[in-house]
């Protein structure tokens, strides 16, 4: 489903910056719905193929709705800045962005650039510690998604992270790419009132991922992706999720409730993906899994986030919080487990 309206493109040919793009007010798409996985020369084919693969899926289970880019880093400082220099001069071809400009920017020493993606990956494996990150980092004024990661551990055989965490994260991510896909505004404040707050972004976004990687492995269609050292199910990772939070509302996070986590910049931002997913879990036990995708997101730029919330759930957001925070404090951890959605 396309929910964008196009508007008329004035001097487009004549603009060599990003800045003069920002003359649009709402997002532009004239390039054709494609997904595109460009990987760094050092990371294996393998990992590529099952990003791919997972963004087909998800394609598949939530719809293309812009032109998809996900550019995937490697360990080796080179090979990072030699896929940095791909992007930019992809960018600059396109009159996006001129290629000096962006690789100042994207392989310099600014905060999340490109390149940190690869430094990111490399530290990790000299601490020997298994962090992993990823994002969807824009850009609007593109017409495009753009994704960036790290070396995936699981998918890459490392670390004893099973590939389908990796998937997971694929789905993750590209959540995000669905509910920007539904906001055609291009200005940044609009953009993020409409997306709502951190507990809502990332709840439903985890939320949604961990149903449907527990879907594709219930039919059978997960990637053929490296196991790793534990299995990885649903249940178990929802069940993580309560550990977390547990540890977090016994501590410096005491008292918030779900939908206090408001920003990204709160301390306590962090419980606002487990709290947040299983909140969605909740919403989504009491409508349907295709809630957010049916009822919610095609209204929310219309109607702003809280009266669209209002609609697709059938309560405030005041009423949510504290119905479900009731629900979770007062209910054992098998009675949260059973009110989660069958994939
Ligand atoms: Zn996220």
């Amino acid at each position: 489903m396309r929910t964008l309206r196009v508007s008329i493109i004035a001097a487009m040919s004549a603009c060599a910056l990003v800045a003069c793009a920002t003359e649009e007010s709402t997002v532009v798409i004239d390039d054709p719905l494609v997904v595109e996985v460009f990987a760094a020369a050092d990371v294996d084919a393998s990992v590529a193929l099952a990003i791919e693969d997972s963004l087909e899926l998800a394609t598949e289970a939530w719809g293309l709705y812009w032109p998809t880019e996900y550019w995937v880093l490697g360990l080796d400082p080179d090979a990072g800045v030699a896929l940095v220099a791909e992007f930019c001069e992809r960018r600059d071809s396109r009159g996006e962005w001129d290629y000096d400009d962006c690789m100042q920017r994207e392989a310099g020493d600014e905060q999340h650039s490109m390149i940190e993606y690869q430094q990111l990956g490399a530290q990790a494996v000299a601490e020997g510690s298994n962090f992993g990150t990823a994002g969807r980092n824009g850009t609007v004024e593109w017409g495009i998604h753009r994704f960036a990661t790290m070396l995936p551990w699981g998918l890459a055989g490392m670390m004893g992270t099973p590939g389908a965490e990796d998937v997971k994260t694929v789905f993750h991510e590209y959540w995000h790419a669905v509910q920007h896909s539904f906001i055609a505004a291009v200005d940044r404040d609009s953009r993020d009132e409409v997306m709502g707050p951190v507990w809502f972004i990332e709840g439903s976004a985890e939320f949604m991922a961990q149903y449907a990687t527990a879907q594709l492995i219930e039919q059978g269609t997960m990637p053929e992706v490296p196991a790793g050292d534990y299995p990885f199910t649903y249940e178990d990772q929802m069940r993580n999720k309560l550990f977390d939070i547990e540890g977090e509302l016994s501590g410096a996070c005491a008292g918030r409730t779900v939908t206090s986590i408001v920003d990204y910049s709160d301390e306590c931002s962090g419980l606002g993906y487990g709290l947040g997913a299983w909140g969605m879990a909740y919403l989504v036990s009491q409508t349907s899994p295709e809630v957010l995708l049916n009822d919610f997101h095609p209204v929310v730029e219309s109607l702003g986030f809280e009266e669209a919330f209002t609609q697709a759930f059938g309560q405030t957001i005041e009423e949510f919080d504290s119905e479900f925070m009731e629900f979770f404090a007062s209910s054992s951890e098998s009675e949260k487990l059973a009110i989660l959605p069958t994939p």
